[in-house]
């Protein structure tokens, strides 16, 4: 067969795949299969212009494959924008462990899931996300250098994620009530997690009305005794009257439904992939008025943390560092209103003329 006849036969659609990973824009994903250990993994690379490509690994119960591949996609290209918009060197990647996270972890699965990271020589570096904890990524260092937030390290990243995540909300206080003061404020945090609760911590230190939804009766019980936050029922969540709405779970809780029922004045948590469709759903925010902090820009602590110990810097460094999201988020915020071009597109432009600059300096 000539070359001609194979270029002429190929249609792009082919491969739905690779049509949606140039369409997304992502250079490499790795599918990983390991039936000795139980193991099925996808690691996503989306973008390394601005360094290799940082970003946790989350291990979930997913439906199918598909949502995996869905979760992983979105969650790599939030990366890369994450790690742009703070002016870090790195690119963005994720990896997703397909698999209940309380029944299915064993030493074996994650050393094996460390050989697929080493494999990637660099290219991507691993951490904890939702499902993981410092103590999994041990196993997966037995492996692969290519692994940051151990213990003795840089550690657990939830309380500097958290500690960026308050410092965006009240930069969105300041831009909505005129002070940053979160004292009095109504504020529910949906999930509380490793950022979530730290997240009630700080918000409890100001005076903020705390209230908490969980899927987790005993996460919720635990928390809500220790700060006195408020047990909302997971389909309340929409429907009460609160100042500040904070996502610190999983995504995609802004979307049509939700829309439609949140009564709130600002969108500010943890959580990656808040908006299910970026266009609509970020537009819609605007039209209803509600402040939005993108979930890239507001939840950046974490990977910031995770820079620190890729460059060898303090715990004081990744902490002053978050401290700036407050500036960029209240940037972000401020243009939206005045250009009244929806917060996450305004972050996503500012995140990619980072990129674009470093790629004209290549
Ligand atoms: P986590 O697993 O420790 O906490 C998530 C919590 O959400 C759990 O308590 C879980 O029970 C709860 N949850 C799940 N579904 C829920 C639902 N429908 N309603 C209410 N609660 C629900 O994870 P985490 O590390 O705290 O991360 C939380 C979010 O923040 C994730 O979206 C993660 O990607 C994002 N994030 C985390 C970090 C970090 O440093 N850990 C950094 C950046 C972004």
């Amino acid at each position: 067969m000539s070359l001609s006849m194979i270029n002429s036969d190929f249609k792009s659609s082919d491969n739905p795949i690779i049509s949606e990973m140039s369409e997304m824009g992502h250079d490499q994903i790795l599918f990983c299969s390991d039936n000795e250990t139980g193991l099925k993994a996808i690691i996503a690379i989306h973008d390394t212009t601005l360094g290799p490509a940082l970003g946790g690994t989350r291990m979930w119960s997913y439906s199918n494959e598909s949502e995996a591949l869905q979760d992983v996609l979105r969650l790599s290209r939030g990366m890369t924008f994450k790690n742009a918009i703070s002016n870090l060197a790195l690119g963005g990647g994720k990896a997703v462990i397909i698999g209940d996270s309380k029944s299915m972890k064993s030493e074996a699965l994650f050393r094996r899931f460390g050989r697929f990271v080493d494999s990637l020589a660099g290219n991507y570096i691993t951490a904890e996300d939702v499902g993981i904890s410092p103590d999994d990524m041990v196993w997966v260092s037995k492996e692969t250098n290519h692994v940051v937030g151990l213990p003795g390290k840089s550690g657990d990243p939830s309380p500097v994620t958290a500690f960026g995540t308050y410092m965006g909300m009240k930069a969105c206080a300041k831009l909505r009530y005129g002070s940053d003061s979160l004292n009095g404020k109504k504020v529910l945090v949906q999930g509380v997690g490793h950022v979530g609760e730290y997240l009630v911590e700080y918000l409890s230190k100001e005076g903020a009305k705390i209230f908490i939804s969980d899927i987790h009766q005993d996460s919720l019980l635990k928390v809500s005794s220790s700060y006195g936050a408020v047990c909302v029922a997971l389909n309340e969540v929409y429907d009460i009257d609160m100042d500040i709405y904070a996502p610190c779970a999983l995504g995609g809780t802004l979307n049509d439904d939700t829309l439609s029922r949140l009564k709130c004045s600002i969108v500010a948590g943890g959580a990656n992939n808040q908006l299910k469709d970026e266009y609509s759903h970020g537009k819609l925010l605007m039209d209803k008025d509600i402040i939005y902090a993108p979930d890239f820009a507001i939840n950046a602590g974490g990977v910031i943390n995770c820079f620190s110990e890729v460059e060898g810097l303090s715990s004081n460094w990744a902490l002053d560092k978050a401290r700036d999201i407050y500036d960029t988020i209240f940037s972000i915020v401020k243009r939206s209103r005045d250009e009244h071009i929806p917060s996450h597109r305004i972050a996503m432009n500012m995140a990619q003329e980072n990129i674009d600059a470093a790629k004209k300096s290549l």
